[in-house]
C-alpha cells in the first residue's frame, strides 16, 4: 500500500479539492480524500507528497497508430493530398520497414504517450503485434484493434475475413489483463460491404470491440455520396467495381448494421444532425482527433454537439505521422480553442468538461469507464501526477484552467498504470530510451534510402 498526496486532487467524478491524498493498494485505488484524514487512517503506509502538483486520472488516447511513429514528419510533404499521403504511408510501411522496425516504432510511440501522461491507448494496428508488444513493454493499458488490409471487393470478403480472424485469434492468445484485442475494418471506402457485415456479425457474437475511421474527409464524402473524387478515380483506373451507397458514411454504417457493434468511430467530421442521432441511438463512441484533422485541413468536427448529446467521446492523437506529437493535453487544449472558434457555437466549452473528455470521456469512448477514467475507490490505479509549479502555471486561480490552458506533457511527473509506476521525472521505468533512440534513427535512415 502507498499514499500519494499533493496540493490538488482532480477526481473528475467529483469537484477538485486541495490538500488531497490517494491510497493505492496493488492495482487499485483504495481511498481518495483529504490528506489529513487519510494519513490518520493509514498511519503505517508509505507516503509521498508531491506538493505543488495535481493528482488526476491518466489521459486516454482513443485513437492512435503507434506503429507509424517512425514516420513522424516523413509524410508532411504529401499532406496537401490525403490520397497521396495514404499511398506513401502504405508503400513505405510495406516495403521499407521490417517487422522489428515497426515494433520499435510502436514502442517509441507508446513511450511518448507514457511520458505525456497517457495511461490507455485505443490503437489501430495493421501489424497488431507491434502495438500489443509496445503497450506491454511500456506497462500501458489499451485495446489493440487489428486492422483490415485494403479489401473493397465483396467477392474477396470471405477469404479476407478468414485472414483477419486468424490474425485476431493469434493476437487474442497474447491478451493480458491490461491489453485487449479488437478489430478495425479500416474505413467505409476501403472495406467492402460484405466484409463489414462479416466483421460486425463476429464482433457482436463474440463481444469484440470494433473501431473504424469514418466521416473524415471530403474525399470520403464525395466517394460515399456521389461516387466521385480521387478515390473513385483510383477505383475506376484499376477496374475495381465499387458502387457509391449515396448516403453519408455514418448512415451507411447504420444501414449495413455496423453500428450494432457500438464501434469507436474515429474523426466524425462530416456528420450532420441525423448522423449524430444515429451515433447516439446506437451508443457508439467517438475518437475526436482535432489536431490531425486540422493538420490535413479536413475541417472541424462538431465536438460541442457531441458533448451536448452526451455521446461517448474522447480524444485521439491519430498517428504522429499526421499530428506530429502524442500529447493528449495539447490535443484537449486545441479541441477547446477550436470549438470556441466555431461560428455556429452555442456556448463556450468549459475547461472542466474538456479535461473530463481527456480522461473519463476517453474511458467511456473505449467502454472502460467501470475500470478507469476517474479517481474513485475500487477503480484501477491509472493516474498521473502533474506538476503545477512552473512559472507559466502560476498563480493558480482555477485548477482546471491551469491543467488545460497552462500545462503540457513536460509537466507530467509520474505516470502510473494499474498501480505500477511506468514513468517518473524524465525517465521511463520500462524502456531503455538511449538504445531505442539509436534504433529509431537507423530506421529513419533506412526509410530515406531510395
Ligand atoms: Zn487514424
Amino acid at each position: 500500500m502507498k499514499i500519494f498526496s499533493a496540493d490538488w486532487i482532480l477526481p473528475i467524478s467529483a469537484a477538485p479539492f486541495e490538500n488531497g491524498a490517494i491510497v493505492i493498494e496493488n492495482d487499485k485505488i483504495l481511498h481518495v480524500g483529504h490528506k489529513k484524514t487519510i494519513l490518520e487512517n493509514y498511519p503505517n503506509a508509505e507516503t509521498e507528497d508531491f506538493g505543488e502538483a495535481a493528482i488526476m486520472p491518466g489521459f486516454v488516447n482513443c485513437h492512435s497508430h503507434l506503429e507509424l511513429t517512425a514516420m513522424r514528419g516523413f509524410l508532411d510533404d504529401a499532406e496537401g493530398d490525403f490520397f497521396k499521403w495514404l499511398i506513401k504511408l502504405s508503400v513505405t510501411r510495406a516495403e521499407k520497414l521490417s517487422e522489428k522496425d515497426i515494433e520499435a516504432s510502436a514502442i517509441l510511440g507508446a513511450l511518448e504517450g507514457a511520458r505525456a501522461g497517457v495511461t490507455c491507448f485505443g490503437d489501430i494496428g495493421r501489424y497488431g503485434r507491434a502495438g500489443l508488444e509496445a503497450l506491454k513493454k511500456n506497462g500501458l493499458r489499451g485495446i489493440i484493434f487489428q486492422e483490415t488490409d485494403f479489401s473493397p471487393l465483396n467477392e474477396n470478403a470471405a477469404a479476407d475475413f478468414e485472414k483477419l480472424k486468424e490474425k485476431f485469434l493469434a493476437l487474442s492468445a497474447a491478451e493480458t489483463e491490461l491489453v485487449k484485442i479488437g478489430l478495425s475494418p479500416h474505413a467505409p471506402y476501403t472495406v467492402s460491404r460484405r466484409l463489414f457485415e462479416k466483421i460486425t456479425d463476429y464482433a457482436v457474437r463474440e463481444n469484440v470491440r470494433v473501431s473504424i475511421h469514418a466521416a473524415e474527409s471530403k474525399m470520403e464524402e464525395d466517394l460515399m455520396t456521389h461516387g466521385t473524387g480521387a478515390m473513385a478515380e483510383f477505383y475506376r483506373a484499376r477496374g475495381i467495381d465499387w458502387s457509391a451507397p449515396q448516403v453519408s458514411s455514418i448512415e451507411y454504417l447504420n444501414n449495413i448494421g455496423v453500428l450494432n457493434a457500438k464501434p469507436l468511430i474515429a474523426h466524425c467530421i462530416k456528420v450532420d444532425e441525423r448522423d449524430i442521432e444515429l451515433i447516439a441511438d446506437s451508443d457508439s463512441g467517438i475518437a475526436h482527433c482535432p489536431k490531425s484533422n486540422a493538420k490535413f485541413g479536413h475541417a472541424i468536427a462538431p465536438f460541442e454537439k457531441f458533448l451536448d448529446k452526451k455521446l461517448r467521446v474522447g480524444f485521439g492523437s491519430d498517428s504522429v505521422a499526421s499530428n506530429n506529437i502524442c500529447d493528449v493535453l495539447e490535443e484537449a487544449r486545441f479541441a477547446a480553442l477550436l470549438a470556441r472558434t466555431r461560428t455556429d457555437k452555442k456556448r463556450l466549452l468549459a475547461a472542466r468538461e474538456i479535461v473530463e473528455t481527456a480522461t473519463l470521456g476517453g474511458a467511456k469512448a473505449m467502454r472502460l469507464e467501470t475500470q478507469i477514467g476517474t479517481l474513485e475507490a475500487g477503480k484501477q490505479a491509472d493516474l498521473i501526477v502533474l506538476s503545477l509549479e512552473n512559472i507559466a502555471q502560476i498563480p493558480l486561480h482555477d485548477v482546471y484552467a491551469a491543467v488545460l490552458f497552462a500545462s503540457g506533457a513536460c509537466d507530467v511527473r509520474v505516470t502510473m498504470v494499474a498501480g505500477r509506476e511506468i514513468y517518473r521525472d524524465g525517465r521511463s521505468k520500462m524502456i531503455d530510451e538511449t538504445a531505442l533512440k539509436t534504433e529509431i534513427k537507423m530506421i529513419a535512415g533506412k526509410m530515406n534510402e531510395i
